[in-house]
């Protein structure tokens, strides 16, 4: 059944020291679907989403990519590309050189290379940026420089956590279509956490709501907010009964 499923997570449990801060989740991602992680600040989004990226080590439980269990593989042995909150680019290299230094890193022959970033550059219309240093982009422009970086490296699943969060609220509608569009273009697997409504509402294929650690629902953004199935969802997303 697994094979089945991008990402499995099954019995997940993480606890920082005494305190328990995911518990016993399971939940699975199917083949290029779009699932959002969404919840109040402190809830555990960054942590689940972190634990699936193998940055943090889980106290219980196993997680599987693409049938694969990689609960004890390094992060970039994965298969997955990760797009955080705060850009992240050095600062001292133009677009170009952040978007191909994990791939020079790796490796690659400098065609494949130039092939990649051409067709990034292309889907996030970055191309007359490429030049450019990070200084000299506005915020915009640099998280789409970030998504870049992921795309570049030719992943499985994409996890995003509150990409958009730094930005206004009109480029934040701006990306929010484009990430959209990205992910029709690619037909990836995407979780991708938020606390905004909004965002989760109009990205979501499904939409995990979560409080304390815990999945509260996982179901379609229609159902989430005609249907919450208890009071926190309610009163989160959904619509007042
Ligand atoms: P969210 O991303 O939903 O805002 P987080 O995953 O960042 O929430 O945090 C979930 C909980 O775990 C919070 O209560 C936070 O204080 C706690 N936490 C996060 N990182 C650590 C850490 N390194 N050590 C101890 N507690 C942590
Ligand atoms: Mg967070």
């Amino acid at each position: 059944m697994t094979d089945l499923h991008s990402v499995s997570i099954k019995d997940l449990s993480l606890n920082f020291g005494s305190i328990s801060v995911l518990r016993d989740l399971n939940i699975e991602v199917a083949d290029g679907e779009f699932l959002v992680l969404l919840g109040p600040s402190g809830c555990g989004k960054s942590t689940l989403l972190n634990c699936i990226a193998g940055l943090l080590e889980i106290s219980d439980g196993q997680i599987f990519i693409k049938g694969k269990n990689v609960t004890w593989e390094e992060p970039k042995d994965r298969g997955i590309g990760m797009v955080f909150q705060s850009y992240a680019l050095y600062p001292q290299m133009t677009v170009e050189r952040n978007l191909s230094f994990g791939l020079r890193v790796a490796g690659l022959p400098k065609p494949e290379i130039q092939k990649r970033i051409a067709a990034a550059a292309d889907i996030l219309q970055i191309g007359p940026l490429l030049q450019r240093k990070p200084a000299e982009l506005s915020g915009g422009q640099r998280q789409r420089v970030a998504i870049g970086r992921a795309l570049v490296r030719d992943v499985d699943v994409f996890l995003f956590d509150e990409p958009l969060s730094n930005l206004d609220a009109k480029l934040r509608s701006e990306l929010r279509v484009e990430i959209k569009r990205l992910h029709h273009k690619l037909a990836n697997t995407m979780i991708y956490v938020t606390h905004d409504q909004i965002e989760a509402l109009t990205l979501a294929d499904r939409i995990a709501v979560m409080k304390g650690g815990l999945i509260q629902q996982l179901d379609d953004p229609l159902t989430i907010y005609n249907k919450p199935r208890n009071l926190f969802v309610a009163s989160f997303i959904g619509s007042p009964a």
